[in-house]
This record gives C-alpha cells, sequence and structure tokens, in this order.
C-alpha cells in the first residue's frame, strides 16, 4: 500500500491568491482526500520586500471560502530561517557544498567572458577547491561570502506524473547558490528544507516549476534524502493563449466572492482547468470531485480559461442548490436580506429565479421587483410590446375582469388570459408581454403565471395600475 499523501500547498504572499493558485490548492486538496491523506498550507513569506500581510489575510480567507482548508496550522517559511541555515551547515560540513567568495565584478567577468563566446553562463566553480589555508584567511579577513551546492557529475532523472520522464544533464546546471551574502537561503534551498522537515511525499504546483526540479532533487540527494513524487499542473491560459491576464480570469479569488459566485461553482470549474474526468460530464458537486479526483486524468496541456463556461457551470450550480440552501447562503453574505419578508415567500421567490442567475448577486438584483413595484420599464421590451394606447386599452379592460375572478392560482389564471384574448380576438402574447412588463418591468422572467400567483392580487392590480397610467411613455 503506498503511504498515504503528505501534500502542501505554499503560495508566495506577494499577491493575491488567483484562479491558478486556487487550482493548485484544489488539485493538492484533492488528491489528498481522496487517499486519505493531508494537505498542509505553507506561506513561503521569506522575500520581506515583496511578501504582505494583507497578503497573506486574503490568501488564507480566499481558501476558507473555498472550502480548501488546511489540516494543521501554518507553516511559515520565514520562521524556519534556523531550520534552513543549519541545513546548509550540515552540507558545508558534509562537504555536499562549499563556501564561494567570488565577488560580484568577478562573476561579472566571467559572465562577459561566456557571453563572449556565445556560451550560456554557468559559474565557473572556482571556489570548490579552496586549501584549508585558503579558507581560513578568507574567513578570518571576514571576507563576505554566499554558500553553493557542489553539483555532482551525473544526471538528474525522474518521472513527473503529468508530463512524463525527465532528464538533465548536471553539465546544464552549475553550483547554485543556496544561501545568500547576506545569510538568507534561496527558493530551491528552502523549499526542500521545508518539504524535507514536513515529510511531503507529493509535490503538485504549478507547471513553472518543472524546470526548478531538478536542481531540488539534488538537493534532496545532497542532504541524504529521498526525493518526493512529482505532479506539476499546466498553466492556465488566457483565450488568446498567453498567460492569464488580468482582463481575463486573473482577478483575485475574492473578486469572484465579491460578484456573489458559489464556491463550490468556482471549484468545479478549476477542477475542470486541466483536468477531465473521462467523460463528457462537467457539473460535479464537491463531494464527487474527491471521489474522482485523479492525477492520471490530468493533461499536459494548458487549461483555457473561458468565461462562459464559468457562467455556465456557476448557473447549473445554481439551479441545483435548494432554495432553502441559497437563502442561508444569502443570509451569510448580508444577515438582513429581505428579512421583513415572509421565510415562505422567499423561498418561493428564489425557486422562481434561481435558474436564470449564475451568482448570489444575480439572485439579488433578478429578485428585486418581487418585492419593490418598479417604477420604470424595460425601454425595449416596452417599445416592442407596448407600442400605443391600444395596448393600454386592452390592458385596462384586463385589469377589470382580474377583479372578478373568484380564484387566484396559475392555472385558473391562464386560462382567464386565453379566454379575455379568445374574447377580444387576440393572440395570448398581446396580454402576457405587456402584462410581464407591466407587474415585473421585464421583458423576460419566470412563467407569467406563477409570477401573477405569487405577486398576489393586491400587487398584481396595483402594478397594472401603474402601467396604465404611465405607459406607452409620451
Ligand atoms: N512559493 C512558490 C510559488 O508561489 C511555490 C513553491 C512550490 O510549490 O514548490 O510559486
Amino acid at each position: 500500500m503506498p503511504a498515504a499523501p503528505r501534500v502542501r500547498f505554499a503560495p508566495s504572499p506577494s499577491g493575491e491568491l488567483h484562479l491558478g493558485g486556487a487550482r493548485t490548492a484544489l488539485f493538492n486538496y484533492l488528491f489528498a482526500k481522496k487517499r486519505g491523506g493531508k494537505y498542509f498550507l505553507r506561506i513561503e513569506d521569506t522575500d520581506v520586500q515583496r511578501s504582505k500581510q494583507e497578503f497573506v489575510d486574503q490568501i488564507c480567507y480566499s481558501l476558507e471560502w473555498l472550502g480548501l482548508k488546511w489540516d494543521e496550522p501554518i507553516v511559515y517559511q520565514s520562521k524556519r530561517r534556523d531550520h534552513h541555515h543549519s541545513a546548509a551547515r550540515q552540507l558545508l560540513q558534509a562537504g555536499g557544498a562549499y563556501r564561494c567568495f567570488c565577488t560580484v565584478e568577478e562573476l561579472a567577468l566571467e559572465r562577459d567572458e561566456a557571453a563572449k563566446e556565445k556560451k550560456l553562463y554557468r559559474y565557473s566553480g572556482r571556489c570548490r577547491d579552496l586549501t584549508d589555508d585558503e579558507l581560513k584567511l578568507r574567513l578570518n579577513r571576514a571576507d563576505p561570502f554566499c554558500v553553493r551546492i557542489t553539483v555532482p557529475g551525473g544526471k538528474t532523472k525522474f518521472t513527473d506524473s503529468v508530463y512524463g520522464k525527465i532528464e538533465v544533464d548536471h553539465k546544464e546546471i552549475d553550483d547554485f547558490i543556496i544561501q545568500r551574502t547576506d545569510g538568507s537561503s534561496t527558493y530551491n534551498f528552502t523549499v526542500v528544507v521545508d518539504d524535507m522537515d514536513m515529510e511531503i511525499n507529493w509535490i503538485i504546483r504549478g507547471e513553472d516549476h518543472l524546470a526548478n526540479t531538478p536542481k531540488q532533487i539534488i538537493v534532496y540527494k545532497a542532504l541524504g534524502s529521498k526525493p518526493p513524487r512529482f505532479a506539476h499542473l499546466p498553466m492556465i491560459l488566457g483565450p488568446n493563449g498567453q498567460r492569464l491576464s488580468k482582463r481575463h480570469g486573473a482577478t483575485g479569488i475574492q473578486a469572484y466572492r465579491d460578484m456573489g459566485f458559489l464556491p463550490e461553482a468556482l471549484l468545479n470549474y478549476l477542477a475542470l482547468l486541466g483536468w477531465s474526468p473521462g467523460n463528457n460530464r462537467e457539473v460535479f458537486f464537491f463531494k464527487e470531485l474527491t471521489e474522482k479526483f485523479s492525477l492520471n486524468k490530468v493533461v499536459k496541456k494548458g487549461g483555457v480559461f473561458d468565461e462562459k463556461k464559468l457562467n455556465w457551470i456557476c448557473g447549473q450550480h445554481m439551479s441545483d442548490k435548494s432554495s432553502q440552501d441559497l437563502l442561508n447562503t444569502m443570509r451569510e453574505l448580508d444577515p438582513d436580506w429581505h428579512s421583513d419578508q415572509d421565510e415562505s415567500y422567499l423561498l418561493n421567490v428564489i425557486e422562481m429565479v434561481q435558474s436564470r442567475t449564475k451568482s448570489l448577486s444575480e439572485l439579488n438584483e433578478f429578485s428585486g421587483y418581487f418585492f419593490t413595484d418598479p417604477q420604470s420599464f424595460d425601454e425595449k421590451a416596452v417599445k416592442k410590446r407596448w407600442k400605443d394606447t391600444s395596448v393600454t386599452e386592452l390592458m385596462n379592460r384586463y385589469w377589470m375582469s382580474l377583479h372578478e375572478l373568484t380564484k387566484w392560482e396559475p392555472t385558473v389564471l391562464e386560462e382567464h388570459l386565453r379566454t379575455l384574448a379568445e374574447t377580444e380576438n387576440v393572440s395570448a402574447g398581446k396580454f402576457i408581454h405587456p402584462m410581464r412588463i407591466a407587474i415585473s418591468g421585464q421583458g423576460v422572467g419566470p412563467s407569467l403565471f406563477d409570477l401573477m400567483a405569487l405577486l398576489g392580487r393586491e400587487r398584481v392590480l396595483r402594478r397594472m395600475n401603474y402601467a396604465i397610467d404611465n405607459l406607452p411613455p409620451s
């Protein structure tokens, strides 16, 4: 039996959590949960210049909102400096790393020479073989130094779960720096030390880190440890095939929350960016995603952000939810949301509108006329359906006949309207369309008769009155 996964999501808090990061977190989460493993959050905040507390807060808040809560307390990389230092010391002692005293000027010279010879620059390894005396002298003089890892000859080979077999000749890798002159440690080193200490056995992250992986495997081996398994996720591309831009989905996750998207809908959409369950199904509840997820079905091709599809999936989730669930979620965002209304009326309203919405904001927006009488009317609809006063006259007669109706139910209302249309020798549409405008202000919406029944006679007649007095516009 393979060991239960221990995975981590390791964002750098130099910006908000975007779709790409959220998808990485999601795949880690799903992978761990499906196999009874653990999912950690590590904040990689060692870059003091770029890391900001507000981004840490935003990342954590967005992950929680999405439901991707980590299993154990957050690990802050900045609090692990001692561990990074002691690992570097351990390497220095064991000969797996060395102090490099080359100055910026010396390195620039090396770089210039490589450029002249049109060769890719690699550090020459000049300080690898300093004698003990030289070393002592320099240390006594307190010459500044960085620490470089000794990259052995040979090759690094590994199999990435998504990208397959990868092989890199060490001739292509120079003795890279693991600890800078100012004592800070570099990414390729800290990430390995932390992953080793956290006993991470699977690393699932963005494809932009694929090129770092051979260096990290070299560090694992230098520290005497077996590297974990790797799975790199394809980039999410904009519709133009380029990296995601602000205009195309590169907004922070919080923006989706503010727009009233349901978190499970967003997760559903993210899951499909790079992963496919192998059939044409596209709408999944979160629980199903966990059951079905597998790294084997992650494809190499970059997922393309498609706003239309996102909206469609969000719409499906809005339709599938029970009205009670939607009411509860609405109330989580705004505890006072129509709190003066009867709950059963609210549930009926939600049921009537939900299938036409893709977000809670739309639910709020599209249900406005259930609570407030329309004072203005959709101009386009009026132009088309309430052209002149002949419509006003028809609506006047409809208004009078509605007064006499004994029952106020959808079927009765429908039959009554159709009979009236026959008597007037016009199509039912001549009543249906203006009536919708009159009672909702809109040109489209739920079934008219259901709408009339729910609004109730008094409200309907009042709204008709107002429309009759104000339409068509003069
Ligand atoms: N901190 C890195 C980033 O935000 C990720 C490191 C990793 O997953 O190995 O890109």
